[in-house]
Protein backbone atom coordinates (compact mmCIF):
# COMPACT_ATOMS: atom_id res chain seq x y z
CA UNK A 1 0.00 0.00 0.00
CA UNK A 2 1.22 3.18 -0.96
CA UNK A 3 2.20 6.06 2.27
CA UNK A 4 -0.68 8.04 2.02
CA UNK A 5 -0.53 11.92 2.50
CA UNK A 6 -1.05 12.94 6.64
CA UNK A 7 -2.36 16.31 7.35
CA UNK A 8 -0.83 17.89 9.75
CA UNK A 9 -3.78 19.97 11.10
CA UNK A 10 -1.92 23.04 11.36
CA UNK A 11 -2.96 24.98 8.23
CA UNK A 12 -4.99 27.87 9.52
CA UNK A 13 -1.60 28.25 12.07
CA UNK A 14 0.76 28.16 9.28
CA UNK A 15 -0.87 30.46 6.86
CA UNK A 16 -1.30 32.81 10.06
CA UNK A 17 2.54 32.31 10.38
CA UNK A 18 3.37 33.18 6.66
CA UNK A 19 1.45 36.37 6.41
CA UNK A 20 3.44 37.05 10.23
CA UNK A 21 6.44 36.53 8.49
CA UNK A 22 5.80 38.60 5.09
CA UNK A 23 4.32 41.61 7.95
CA UNK A 24 7.99 41.02 9.89
CA UNK A 25 9.76 41.13 6.49
CA UNK A 26 8.58 44.27 5.44
CA UNK A 27 8.33 46.47 8.79
CA UNK A 28 12.52 45.07 8.70
CA UNK A 29 12.67 46.79 5.23
CA UNK A 30 10.54 49.64 5.86
CA UNK A 31 12.52 50.17 9.02
CA UNK A 32 16.00 49.72 7.59
CA UNK A 33 15.49 52.08 5.00
CA UNK A 34 14.54 54.69 6.94
CA UNK A 35 17.48 54.38 9.26
CA UNK A 36 19.37 55.11 6.17
CA UNK A 37 17.31 58.08 5.06
CA UNK A 38 17.75 60.00 8.58
CA UNK A 39 20.77 58.86 9.13
CA UNK A 40 22.30 60.85 5.54
CA UNK A 41 20.09 63.72 6.98
CA UNK A 42 21.67 63.45 10.26
CA UNK A 43 17.78 64.50 11.67
CA UNK A 44 14.06 63.17 11.44
CA UNK A 45 13.15 66.63 9.21
CA UNK A 46 10.73 67.47 6.65
CA UNK A 47 13.06 65.94 4.08
CA UNK A 48 13.57 62.38 5.50
CA UNK A 49 9.75 62.60 6.38
CA UNK A 50 9.24 63.57 2.53
CA UNK A 51 11.95 60.48 1.03
CA UNK A 52 10.76 58.12 4.02
CA UNK A 53 6.89 58.64 2.81
CA UNK A 54 8.17 58.38 -0.64
CA UNK A 55 10.11 54.96 0.38
CA UNK A 56 6.61 53.89 1.74
CA UNK A 57 4.51 54.57 -1.78
CA UNK A 58 7.37 53.15 -3.76
CA UNK A 59 7.85 49.67 -1.53
CA UNK A 60 3.96 48.76 -1.00
CA UNK A 61 0.94 48.80 -3.60
CA UNK A 62 -0.98 51.59 -1.13
CA UNK A 63 -3.62 54.01 -1.03
CA UNK A 64 -1.89 57.09 -1.08
CA UNK A 65 -4.39 58.28 1.84
CA UNK A 66 -3.18 54.79 3.90
CA UNK A 67 0.37 56.29 4.18
CA UNK A 68 -0.14 59.11 6.81
CA UNK A 69 -1.49 55.84 9.13
CA UNK A 70 1.60 53.95 8.21
CA UNK A 71 3.83 56.71 8.46
CA UNK A 72 2.51 57.31 12.22
CA UNK A 73 3.46 53.66 12.93
CA UNK A 74 6.55 53.81 11.04
CA UNK A 75 8.37 56.78 12.17
CA UNK A 76 8.65 56.32 16.24
CA UNK A 77 9.80 52.89 15.10
CA UNK A 78 12.73 54.76 12.92
CA UNK A 79 13.40 56.69 16.10
CA UNK A 80 13.70 53.40 18.18
CA UNK A 81 16.18 51.96 15.49
CA UNK A 82 18.37 54.87 15.50
CA UNK A 83 18.76 54.26 19.34
CA UNK A 84 20.98 52.78 21.53
CA UNK A 85 20.95 51.97 25.41
CA UNK A 86 22.38 54.41 27.33
CA UNK A 87 25.08 54.56 29.81
CA UNK A 88 22.41 54.83 32.35
CA UNK A 89 19.60 52.67 31.30
CA UNK A 90 22.77 50.11 31.31
CA UNK A 91 23.66 50.34 34.69
CA UNK A 92 20.12 50.67 36.16
CA UNK A 93 19.11 47.11 34.30
CA UNK A 94 22.55 45.50 35.20
CA UNK A 95 21.55 46.44 39.20
CA UNK A 96 18.27 45.09 38.55
CA UNK A 97 19.77 42.05 37.05
CA UNK A 98 22.19 41.68 39.48
CA UNK A 99 19.56 42.25 42.55
CA UNK A 100 16.23 40.94 41.06
CA UNK A 101 16.52 38.86 37.80
CA UNK A 102 20.14 37.33 37.66
CA UNK A 103 19.18 34.95 35.12
CA UNK A 104 19.11 34.72 31.28
CA UNK A 105 15.56 35.23 30.42
CA UNK A 106 16.06 32.77 27.40
CA UNK A 107 17.94 29.67 28.35
CA UNK A 108 17.52 30.48 32.41
CA UNK A 109 21.27 29.92 32.84
CA UNK A 110 23.01 31.98 36.04
CA UNK A 111 24.51 34.85 34.53
CA UNK A 112 28.35 35.75 35.10
CA UNK A 113 29.13 39.32 35.75
CA UNK A 114 32.30 41.54 34.84
CA UNK A 115 33.67 38.97 31.79
CA UNK A 116 33.14 37.77 28.47
CA UNK A 117 32.33 34.52 28.23
CA UNK A 118 29.31 32.61 27.03
CA UNK A 119 26.97 32.88 30.11
CA UNK A 120 28.33 36.40 30.91
CA UNK A 121 25.71 39.16 31.34
CA UNK A 122 24.65 41.10 28.06
CA UNK A 123 21.25 43.19 27.36
CA UNK A 124 18.88 41.87 24.74
CA UNK A 125 16.32 43.87 23.02
CA UNK A 126 13.03 41.82 23.61
CA UNK A 127 11.36 43.35 20.46
CA UNK A 128 14.67 44.00 17.98
CA UNK A 129 16.09 47.47 17.15
CA UNK A 130 16.33 46.81 13.82
CA UNK A 131 12.45 46.04 13.72
CA UNK A 132 11.87 49.63 15.35
CA UNK A 133 12.40 47.85 19.16
CA UNK A 134 12.97 50.56 22.08
CA UNK A 135 16.23 50.96 24.16
CA UNK A 136 14.44 51.65 27.08
CA UNK A 137 13.49 49.75 30.23
CA UNK A 138 9.96 48.34 28.70
CA UNK A 139 12.03 46.65 26.09
CA UNK A 140 15.11 44.89 27.69
CA UNK A 141 15.86 42.20 29.42
CA UNK A 142 19.10 40.31 30.45
CA UNK A 143 20.29 37.67 28.46
CA UNK A 144 23.74 35.51 28.28
CA UNK A 145 25.69 36.03 25.67
CA UNK A 146 25.72 32.78 23.80
CA UNK A 147 21.69 33.39 23.91
CA UNK A 148 22.02 36.68 22.48
CA UNK A 149 24.05 36.19 20.05
CA UNK A 150 21.97 33.54 19.29
CA UNK A 151 18.79 34.93 18.97
CA UNK A 152 20.41 37.88 16.64
CA UNK A 153 17.86 40.07 15.17
CA UNK A 154 14.76 37.64 15.10
CA UNK A 155 11.66 39.45 16.64
CA UNK A 156 9.10 36.03 16.40
CA UNK A 157 8.90 32.52 16.44
CA UNK A 158 7.91 31.72 13.14
CA UNK A 159 11.21 33.35 12.07
CA UNK A 160 13.55 30.50 13.63
CA UNK A 161 14.04 27.88 11.12
CA UNK A 162 11.11 25.87 12.75
CA UNK A 163 9.80 24.21 10.01
CA UNK A 164 12.75 22.03 10.05
CA UNK A 165 11.83 20.63 12.98
CA UNK A 166 10.23 17.06 12.79
CA UNK A 167 11.46 14.87 15.36
CA UNK A 168 10.46 10.91 15.51
CA UNK A 169 7.73 9.56 18.10
CA UNK A 170 8.12 8.89 21.87
CA UNK A 171 11.15 11.12 22.54
CA UNK A 172 13.42 11.01 25.39
CA UNK A 173 14.34 13.73 27.88
CA UNK A 174 18.30 13.44 25.87
CA UNK A 175 16.40 14.45 22.35
CA UNK A 176 14.88 17.49 23.81
CA UNK A 177 18.42 18.61 25.32
CA UNK A 178 19.82 18.14 22.27
CA UNK A 179 17.21 20.43 20.52
CA UNK A 180 18.92 23.63 19.59
CA UNK A 181 18.62 26.56 21.32
CA UNK A 182 16.98 28.67 18.03
CA UNK A 183 14.15 25.88 18.54
CA UNK A 184 13.39 26.32 22.21
CA UNK A 185 13.78 30.12 21.59
CA UNK A 186 10.79 29.61 18.97
CA UNK A 187 8.72 27.87 21.89
CA UNK A 188 9.30 30.29 23.93
CA UNK A 189 8.37 33.14 21.88
CA UNK A 190 5.08 31.32 21.11
CA UNK A 191 4.23 31.07 24.43
CA UNK A 192 5.33 34.46 25.19
CA UNK A 193 3.67 36.25 22.37
CA UNK A 194 0.21 33.94 23.42
CA UNK A 195 0.34 35.26 26.87
CA UNK A 196 1.21 38.48 26.06
CA UNK A 197 -2.06 38.47 23.49
CA UNK A 198 -4.46 36.58 26.06
CA UNK A 199 -3.48 39.05 29.05
CA UNK A 200 -3.04 42.13 27.55
CA UNK A 201 0.49 42.72 28.83
CA UNK A 202 4.15 43.66 26.88
CA UNK A 203 6.18 41.20 25.19
CA UNK A 204 8.92 41.86 28.05
CA UNK A 205 6.19 41.20 31.08
CA UNK A 206 4.77 38.08 29.22
CA UNK A 207 8.70 36.39 29.36
CA UNK A 208 9.23 37.37 32.91
CA UNK A 209 5.27 35.99 33.49
CA UNK A 210 6.46 32.66 31.97
CA UNK A 211 8.92 32.77 34.46
CA UNK A 212 12.58 31.39 34.14
CA UNK A 213 12.86 29.29 31.17
CA UNK A 214 13.74 25.22 31.40
CA UNK A 215 13.35 22.71 28.19
CA UNK A 216 10.53 22.33 26.02
CA UNK A 217 7.90 19.80 27.14
CA UNK A 218 6.41 17.48 24.50
CA UNK A 219 2.33 18.02 24.40
CA UNK A 220 1.58 14.49 23.04
CA UNK A 221 4.25 12.10 23.09
CA UNK A 222 2.23 9.68 20.92
CA UNK A 223 2.38 11.91 17.36
CA UNK A 224 5.30 13.58 15.95
CA UNK A 225 6.96 16.33 17.49
CA UNK A 226 7.15 19.96 15.32
CA UNK A 227 6.93 23.16 17.07
CA UNK A 228 3.52 22.98 17.91
CA UNK A 229 3.76 19.70 20.43
CA UNK A 230 5.79 21.39 22.06
CA UNK A 231 4.84 23.42 25.24
CA UNK A 232 7.08 26.00 27.45
CA UNK A 233 8.29 24.99 30.58
CA UNK A 234 9.45 27.05 33.34
CA UNK A 235 11.87 26.03 36.36
ZN1 LIG B 1 20.95 32.20 27.73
Amino acid sequence: MAIALVPTGRAEIWVDAVREMTALHLTRRLVCAGVVIVGRRGEFDAVAERAVQQLVLDTMIVDYFVVGDLMRRLEPAIRSARRTISPTVRRELEGFTRREMPYCYLCGTDLTFDDAGPTSFTIDHVWPRAYGGDSEPENLLPACRSCNNRKGLTPSWSLYPVQALVAGFELEHSDIMEMPKEMRFAVQSRAAAAHAAATSVSLKEAFVNLGRPDLPTVIDISVSVDVFNLDFAAK
